[in-house]
């Protein structure tokens, strides 16, 4: 299909120093693990999106020298040679694909933890990280001799950067970087030309951009990243006091090809990074849409906000909020978003739904996967691309028994490969237990995994959809006709109050009572008796919050319990625990953490303190514990509990497939297989990933099994770069 003109003006070039980007799509720098230890997956991943029509497309944050190390979270990085072999293959990538390659340039001063170097990052005044407040990090306060060492150090990177093949470096001077350290009120206590005044304090800033002009800029673009309010308050940045007023100062000095721009900081990136939970499309528009009347129209402005519709595109450019719509989630649920547009195919466009789990796991130390998008991080290890299936050679039926996350994902990817599919559930539409998230309050957004999924199962003629079947048992299964088979039964919640604590049902706790509920029945109506609601939390992501939420809005007094450290634990790893706690206190929520249920009766939860025991350990004797042991428990008044403990799959239908082995032959079945939750119950990009890699390695031997992939990591034998007592280039001033 052609594309509709409306989005011509999307498609326009857009020049920004001495460089020209084909389109006005722009792969804001994020994060990913992959870093330049990776080079592969790095390299692989962002040059599919250069495939799918990004026009730019940068790295993570990427670290200019030793002194600010980032380990155990992976950064890029340009400290030496090493780092220059293995950025240049994402640059050949993104070049292959006519793009521009970016590298975010970062150090980061007082909160660099520097576990892998051990060195000591400067700052402006040697003060304690208030990000990381418990590890004890400080700067250590520099002088003029040590601000021009910083300088060159990014000069040296700019230069690694040049070499390796990048077209333009972009500052951070945002997440409260060194750039913003010298800037904000708060951390610069200097009483020299770079402290004091907005004008000494934005100096630093201003000579980095400087010196990245003189050493590279005729040949490569210098940009920046900036957040124009951390909203965070008195003495640090805010929009309307010494936000734009910093944009005025640098613009007037020329030293700025593109201003990227956004809110938030280090300590609250979550505001960036805004949840689909707490955020909705472009909730940075009143910070960031002044910019552009500074800077007027020869430098561009780009700007973020989890665009993933063209018309919100569309309207964010015709606004003069921005020449260049910014993405970084869309850009990896969807790869290929804009060449979606370009051929006319909006309704093929896999959109975020801001669940920020790629954000968790980079917060988890690990490396970047998608819900949406199960192929993001494996473009290179297993091969696979969003867009593109290897056709079945001999294409057989498959009964995909389920159509939650994981059947709908297992039965479009085998659809798209040729096979014969028929997708079955009792339910009367496809989701699983999704529909019931998606009616969560605040999950919505949630509902693109359905409706994505939903709109290709339609488009494809070899797959069938049979809703509202009668729930399969094994008989059916067998006599099905099917050659092969998938059960993607899932999970259910438990009904007794089951949990990872103690691993034992909650005495009396038992949902066929009326005070007693799973989020599944108070989705589906059941009656929630009384005033008094406890939700016990157990999983510690968003389903206890939401239940919480819900019941509050309904006018109930509710109290959170839950075993861990903090309410919705997992929440801060998806940058949403300060949004969480500020919606409970707003709610009027309590809450009570590192406590579990002892017992329940109608009317009484029964608690107890999960360290209550002493703290001595004694002598061992048979019959004894090694410690003290107490029997003190809490009493919450309580009229309905709602039990979010654990999930429980539903095994039973691929158990008894699997005790009838032997009669597989007689019915022609050849394979049958598990997914899901019904596996394991676990995050939805887990049963999503299960689904589609069964459906991608459906020929090998034992597709329950997954096949190896490539793992990165130096092999014993080979040299290194640098070698121990190699020299480094010297940043200090002689
Ligand atoms: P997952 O997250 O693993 O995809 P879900 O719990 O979301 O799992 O979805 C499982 C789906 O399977 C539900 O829609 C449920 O109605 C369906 N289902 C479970 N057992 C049967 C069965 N025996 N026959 C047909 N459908 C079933
Ligand atoms: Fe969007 Fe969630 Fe995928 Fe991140 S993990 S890109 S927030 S869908």
């Amino acid at each position: 299909m052609a594309r509709n003109p409306k989005y011509d003006i999307l498609f326009e070039p857009v020049t920004f120093g001495p460089k020209t980007m084909r389109n006005r799509f722009w792969q804001t720098s994020h994060c990913t693990g992959y870093g330049s230890d990776r080079p592969g997956t790095q390299a692989r991943f962002r040059g599919m999106k250069a495939e799918g029509g990004w026009a730019v497309v940068c790295t993570e944050f990427c670290s200019i020298h030793p002194e600010s190390d980032e380990y155990p979270w992976h950064s890029a990085r340009l400290w030496d040679d090493g780092d220059v072999v293995n950025l240049r293959y994402l640059c050949d990538e993104v070049h292959r694909h006519r793009s521009l390659a970016g590298v975010q340039l970062w150090y980061n001063g007082m909160h660099s933890p520097c576990l892998e170097s051990r060195e000591v990052a400067r700052g402006p005044s040697g003060l304690p990280s208030n990000v990381f407040p418990e590890r004890c990090l400080y700067d250590a306060a520099a002088d003029e001799d040590d601000i021009r060492a910083i300088i060159h150090m990014y000069v040296l990177a700019a230069k690694r950067a040049e070499q390796a093949g990048f077209d333009l470096v972009e500052v951070s001077g945002a997440d409260s970087t060194l750039p913003m350290q010298f800037l904000e009120r708060r951390y610069n206590r200097r009483s020299d030309r770079y402290g004091g005044s907005l004008a000494n304090r934005a100096r630093f800033y201003i000579e980095v951009m400087a010196a990245l002009k003189q050493a590279v800029g005729d040949r490569l673009a210098v940009t920046t990243r900036f957040e124009t309010d951390t909203i965070n308050g008195e003495c640090r940045i805010q929009h309307f006091d010494e936000g734009l007023h910093f944009v005025e100062l640098m613009h007037s000095e020329g030293v700025c090809d593109l201003w990227a721009v956004k809110i938030g900081d280090y300590e609250e990136w979550g505001e960036d990074a805004g949840s689909s939970r707490f955020r909705k499309t472009n909730w940075m528009r009143p910070f960031v849409s002044h910019v552009k009347s500074i800077v007027g129209a020869s430098v561009p402005v780009v700007s973020n906000g989890r665009f993933t519709s063209p018309d919100d595109m569309v309207t964010a450019l015709r606004s003069g909020q921005c020449d260049v719509i910014g993405a970084a989630r869309p850009s990896i649920a969807d790869p290929f978003l804009p060449t979606k547009i370009a051929e006319g195919r909006v309704e093929d466009i896999r959109e975020c739904i801001g669940c920020n789990i790629c954000v968790s796991r980079m917060q988890q130390q690990a490396l970047l996967s998608c819900t949406q998008n199960p192929t993001s991080g494996e473009e290179y290890r297993r091969g696979w691309h969003p867009e593109h299936f290897e056709p079945a050679a001999d294409p057989c039926s498959v009964l995909v028994v389920g159509a939650g996350p994981a059947g709908m994902e297992c039965a479009m990817v085998l659809g798209k490969r040729g096979y014969t599919v028929h997708l079955r559930d009792c339910a009367p539409e496809l989701g699983g237990h999704w529909r019931d998230v998606a009616r969560y309050p605040r999950c919505a957004e949630y509902g693109r995994l359905i409706s994505y999924r939903q709109i290709q199962l339609e488009k494809l003629r070899n797959v069938e959809m049979h809703l509202g079947v009668t729930a399969m048992t094994a008989d059916d299964v067998l006599q099905y006709g099917a050659d092969k088979v998938v059960i993607a039964t899932g999970a259910h919640w438990a009904t007794d109050g089951l949990g990872a604590e103690v691993h034992r049902p909650v005495a009396g706790a038992d949902a066929e009572c009326a005070e007693v509920l799973t989020p599944e029945q108070i989705m589906s109506g059941k009656r929630v008796v009384g005033e008094k609601v406890v939700v016990l939390d157990g999983d510690g992501y968003f389903t206890g919050v939401a239940m919480a939420e819900l019941l509050a809005d309904q006018g109930k007094a509710v109290t959170l319990v839950t075993n861990m450290n903090m309410v919705a634990e997992f929440s801060k790893y998806t940058m949403e625990m300060p949004n969480n706690k500020r919606m409970l206190h707003e709610k009027g929520i309590r809450f009570l953490t590192n406590h579990w249920a002892h017992s329940f009766v109608p009317g009484r939860l029964r608690l107890f303190y999960l360290y209550r025991d002493s703290a001595g350990l004694y002598e061992v004797e048979p019959g004894r514990w090694g410690r003290r042991t107490s029997d003190e428990l809490v009493d919450l008044e309580c009229d309905a509990l709602v039990l979010v403990t654990a999930r429980v799959p539903n095994g039973a239908l691929y158990a008894d497939l699997k005790a009838r082995r032997a009669e597989w032959q007689r019915h022609e079945v050849q394979a049958v297989y598990r997914i899901g939750d019904c596996h394991a119950p676990r995050q939805a990009l887990n049963a999503i990933f299960d689904g589609h890699r069964l459906a991608r390695e459906f020929e090998s031997a034992h597709p329950q099994h997954p096949l190896p992939f490539i793992r990165e990591r130096q092999l014993w034998g080979h040299s290194t770069i640098p070698q121990r007592g190699d020299l480094r280039p010297a940043v200090e001033p002689v």
